[in-house]
């Protein structure tokens, strides 16, 4: 019933290198020029990339260690992963979003370079969805994709992530939970002058479900939530 006639890809592809790449880049800077709403969002997604890095780091350097950054955005994951040694390739469905990562990883990662130990490696940036994603990582991390698809396409996207992966697999999505089902309606009433794209919640069973199809196993889940901001968060081992 969730499916839209043109598929939820090229909708969600022209968003975000337009409006949405306006919205969300400025969302993930640090300018002042968000709303309050914006502001919160902003902090609730850094909690977020924290929470990962803290995640990966706990379990040992990530010096030359693979990652896949799927849905990379503009590179609030990536940099950081890049700055602890790790070999990043970083991609998204959006070229503008990719650009916008590599010109801000230039910025920060060349500039510091001298300061930075481990030296750090440039990520590899591609425009890529990451359905057509191959080769194989360490780790694959996707992070607040799947809120832009329905839950039947979300088992395809895990699956694949899955099969590029050899040993951590991290997702991050909003759950499916009543309070924020409820929340999510009441902004379909009232809906602000840039959400131009559905949000989709995930039901954490079914995401379950999809992991253990692929035969992984979730090892730690985390739950980060800010006033308009709430993100289930996982890590996945093969089973
Ligand atoms: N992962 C980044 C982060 O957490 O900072 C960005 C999250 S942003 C809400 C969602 C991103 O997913 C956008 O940059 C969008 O272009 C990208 N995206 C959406 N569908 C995608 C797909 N099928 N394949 C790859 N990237 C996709």
């Amino acid at each position: 019933a969730e499916e839209v006639g043109g598929g939820d890809k090229e909708v969600v592809r022209e968003y975000f290198n337009n409006n949405g790449f306006d919205r969300w880049k400025k969302i993930y800077g640090d300018t002042d020029d968000v709303n309050k709403v914006q502001l919160d969002i902003r902090l609730g997604h850094s909690k977020t990339v924290e929470n990962v890095m803290k995640m990966l780091t706990e379990e040992g350097s990530l010096k030359g260690v693979t990652v896949c950054d799927a849905g990379c955005g503009t590179g609030c994951l990536s940099i950081p992963l890049a700055k602890e040694g790790a070999i990043v390739s970083a991609s998204d469905i959006s070229a503008s979003m990719v650009a916008e990562a590599q010109k801000q990883a230039q910025e920060e990662l060349l500039k510091a370079k001298d300061d930075l130990a481990p030296t750090p490696v440039m990520p590899k940036f591609e425009v890529k969805d990451l359905e057509s994603l191959d080769g194989k990582y360490d780790t694959v991390v996707c992070l607040d994709v799947m809120i832009h698809y329905p839950q039947s396409k979300a088992d395809g996207m895990i699956a694949h992530l899955a099969s590029l992966a050899e040993n951590r697999l991290i997702l991050s999505f909003a759950p499916k939970t009543f309070y924020y089902d409820l929340l999510k309606r009441i902004g379909e009433l009232f809906p602000g002058p840039s959400k131009a794209t559905r949000a989709y919640l995930h039901a954490e069973a079914d995401v379950e479900k999809a992991l253990q199809k692929a035969g992984w196993k979730i090892r730690k889940r985390g739950l980060i939530a800010t006033q308009f901001y709430f993100a289930k968060l996982i890590e996945a081992v093969p089973a």
